[in-house]
């Protein structure tokens, strides 16, 4: 847990992402997990952990390998980035107004405490929408939901002060812990730190496997899957997975056929989103490697929403491509929620899928 609370306490919203890049270097590098570590124009990582077969012997040879003179190629890939705001521009007050990166519920983001990163410091400030407190307010102002770019950050000082600290495209991100609550994680940025941290873990965990591995940490996922194709491109994989959370909505007022997936049940193979149907064929080969081991899993279906798998399956001539998700409730929130279990299964069923390969 050291280790996924690290990754969700490192701010990292698309475009910026070079924070948590070191974070996943560092550890990549320290305990030895890949052979091969660069990072592409984009800034995702690819690192590459060349076939360990368990003996050259045993085990049934891969058919494709003659063809392909070369091992089966497994493309693995989390993205890094998480939802939050860049700088746009700073009144004369010294409040800093913020433009989004990433899909935000402005719901949630009253009277938050964020950090402004900037080159020098992280900046506690709060964010807020513009308007009046609930006393002076009229009913018709109480009932507005305010949109995205009436959010404003307050950080205390004088607008001069603040003009030489922060400037325009400097980063801000929701600050809140990391905790156990029951028999949960919560915290923010569980989307996508969960997925990076599942991959880092199956790393940890492999005693042998007759593929190359392309472990792969994209860019900008949350505004529109855009390191996942060059990443993809360049890697070539003969399978993509990729690894991501989704909804849980098992929850109070939501129906329970839109609850999309149960916390507890296991890791979700994603079955399709608006962005990607899985490759079938996967899905029973994981469905199969997780009945072997005794692993819970459970599909999932998302109505709308998409991940990088889609950049990755439509990549070249096309890549046989399965989406894995970890339940999340409270997704895009400051606290969002994963079980345990779902965390625990997710690493393990990958893991011993790419031993089976
Ligand atoms: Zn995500």
């Amino acid at each position: 847990m050291e280790l996924l609370k690290k990754l969700t306490q490192t701010p990292s919203v698309p475009g910026r992402e070079d924070r948590i890049r070191r974070v996943i270097c560092d550890y990549l590098q320290e305990n030895g997990l890949v052979d091969e570590l660069s990072i592409d124009a984009m800034g995702s990582i690819i690192g590459l952990r060349r076939a360990r077969p368990a003996s050259v012997t045993s085990g049934t040879p891969d058919p494709g390998s003659v063809l392909r003179k070369r091992p089966l190629r497994v493309m693995l890939a989390a993205h890094m980035d998480q939802i939050g705001f860049l700088v746009r521009h700073i009144d004369d007050n010294g409040y800093v107004r913020v433009n989004p990166v990433g899909g935000f519920d402005t719901r949630n983001l009253f009277a938050r405490r964020v950090l402004v990163c900037t080159a020098a410091e992280d900046l506690t400030g709060i964010m807020n929408p513009g308007g009046k407190p609930i006393h002076i307010s009229s009913e018709a102002d109480r009932k507005k939901v305010p949109e995205i770019g009436e959010f404003f950050v307050d950080l205390g000082l004088p607008a001069e002060e603040v003009r030489q600290k922060v400037v325009i495209g400097d980063m801000v991100v929701l600050d809140g812990p990391f905790t156990m609550v029951g028999n949960s994680v919560v915290s923010q940025c569980l989307d996508n730190r969960v997925g990076c941290w599942a991959q880092i873990r199956a790393l940890e965990n492999l005693s042998h496997h007759s593929c190359d591995i392309y472990a792969v940490w994209t860019v900008q996922e949350e505004v529109g899957m855009r390191g996942a194709a060059p990443a993809t491109f360049g890697i070539e994989p003969d399978i993509g997975v990729a690894c991501d959370t989704t909804l849980c909505c098992k929850t109070p007022g939501v129906p329970d056929e839109d609850r999309v997936s149960v916390a507890g049940d296991g890791v979700c193979l994603h079955v399709m989103d608006s962005s990607m149907i899985s490759d079938f064929g996967l899905i029973a080969d994981f469905e199969h490697v997780a009945r072997a081991g005794i692993i819970k899993c459970q599909r999932a279906i998302l109505p709308r929403g998409g991940q990088d798998g889609s950049a990755i399956q439509r990549s070249r001539g096309g890549v046989r491509t399965i989406a894995l998700a970890c339940p999340i409730k409270y997704i895009h929130t400051v606290t969002e929620m994963a079980h345990i279990d779902d965390l625990d299964s997710y690493h393990r069923l990958l893991t011993r899928w790419l031993e089976s390969l």
